[in-house]
């Protein structure tokens, strides 16, 4: 793992009077035009304020949601965001409706120290997702310094990510990124023993990887959620109707006899809350591991949260990535709740990291309490399991132009 290696910082590069495209994770949940979360909206300020308060004329751009990339669609539209970064920076945003037009160019020119722009969602266009390069054509027309602080989207080869970057010649990362990528290399490289894994949520097979990464580092690892009845099967126990991934059994029974070859602890699920559906209002808790045929694991039950409790007392760095149960169901959030209770009370250097393990920590009122919460879900984990991510490798490359030069000899 190269961390940040060969790529720029914002503060490496001279901003003052220069048009600024800074690339950030904007894509906030919003419901009938009200910001739910504004997470990523704060991860994103100390960057912007920075580049202002060195003179530099912002062009801001994001994606929201996955609008299909054929236009204006209102509800993925960036104005909220706009509105609240105008309140936050006391500034006015002038909210871009045709990024790909001769507008933000001209607008630059006569820009005022209280102003900046804010492109609309950048997925309007299909030829983001699709790493245009005419699309990164226009917006470099009008960009001197290429920022890249969209951590949450670093793992997706994009116009506004890759192409962009390519086309810049001046270009690096801003603050969230290098803090973001700063936590994680020190879980790659943790020493601080016992270091514990918690992973759960739904699939098994988006956590093999990281699973396979991380069995030689951690101490002891915790598998719930929905993930753990595929686990339990292959260990023979009867899992009902629960969630369960037929063609990953054999490599969970794998996983389990390396870590048993390496005396290492795997906590699976000992009791479960059940119900005969996800939606039912309430469960009820099994004795044991097996659950009878009728009925699915929806959350851990109090014997595995104590086991759990008990293991991160003493842990001293943790790393948690998928929720224990159906947490979005009140009546089945209880297991999850609990493990953010266990970290907040734990001396433990923590991470959380994933899209719903963030918003499950949110909801349990132990957020503040984490070492840190990852705003990136996808790219924390491909990061983590030493996929190299697009929007890093592309920055730390060197440019065409700039191979060819011969080395200047001193
Ligand atoms: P993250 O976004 O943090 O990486 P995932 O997307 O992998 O997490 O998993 C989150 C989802 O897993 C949640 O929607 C949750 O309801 C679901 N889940 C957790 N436990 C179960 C379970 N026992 N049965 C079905 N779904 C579950
Ligand atoms: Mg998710």
């Amino acid at each position: 793992m190269r961390g940040l290696q060969g790529i720029k910082t914002y503060r490496d590069i001279e901003v003052k009077g220069k048009s600024v495209f800074l690339r950030l994770d904007l894509n906030v949940p919003i419901k009938n035009g009200e910001i739910q979360d504004e997470t990523r909206i704060q991860g994103a300020l100390p960057t912007i304020k920075e580049l202002l308060q060195r003179e530099a004329k912002l062009v801001l751009a994001s994606h929201l949601g996955r609008p299909k990339g054929e236009g204006f669609e209102e509800k993925y539209s960036m104005e909220p965001v706009a509105h609240r970064l105008s309140e936050l920076l006391d500034k006015e945003v002038i909210l871009i409706e045709e990024p790909n037009s001769e507008a933000p160019g001209s607008l630059l020119k006569t820009l005022r120290p209280n102003q900046l722009l804010l492109l609309e969602n950048l997925r309007f266009d299909k030829g983001e997702t699709k790493n245009s390069p005419a699309l990164a054509q226009t917006w470099a027309s009008y960009t001197d310094v290429y920022i890249n602080d969209a951590f949450g989207a670093c793992h997706r080869a994009h116009a506004s990510i890759s192409a962009l970057a390519e086309t810049v010649p001046e270009r690096g990362i801003g603050e969230l990124i290098e803090k973001e990528v700063a936590v994680l290399e020190k879980l790659l490289s943790a020493s601080d023993k016992p270091y514990v894994a918690i992973l759960g949520g739904a699939k098994v097979s988006d956590k093999i990887g990281v699973i396979e990464h991380l069995l030689d580092r951690v101490d002891a690892l915790v598998i719930g959620g929905g993930m753990a009845y595929t686990f339990l099967a292959s260990q023979g126990v009867a899992i009902g109707k629960s969630l369960v991934e037929e063609d990953k059994i054999r490599v969970a029974g794998d996983l389990i006899k390396r870590m048993e070859a390496r005396n290492k602890a795997m906590i699976l699920p000992q009791d479960h809350v059940i119900a005969t559906s996800i939606d039912a209002t309430d469960g009820q808790t099994t004795p044991g591991p097996s659950i009878p045929e009728a009925f699915l694991g929806v959350d851990i039950g109090p014997r595995t949260r104590t086991e759990i409790g008990r293991l991160l007392e003493d842990a001293k760095v943790v790393f948690w990535n998928g929720p224990m149960g159906v947490f979005e169901n009140p009546a089945f959030a209880a297991g999850t709740f609990s493990v953010a209770e266990n970290l907040a009370k734990s001396s433990a250097y923590s991470v959380v990291g994933g899209g719903d393990s963030a918003a499950a920590a949110e909801k349990s009122g132990f957020a503040d309490k984490m070492s840190h919460i990852s705003t990136g879900g996808g790219a924390s984990l491909e990061y983590l399991q030493g996929d190299p991510l697009p929007g890093l490798e592309v920055l730390r490359a060197k440019r065409t132009s700039e191979q060819n030069v011969e080395p200047q000899k001193l």
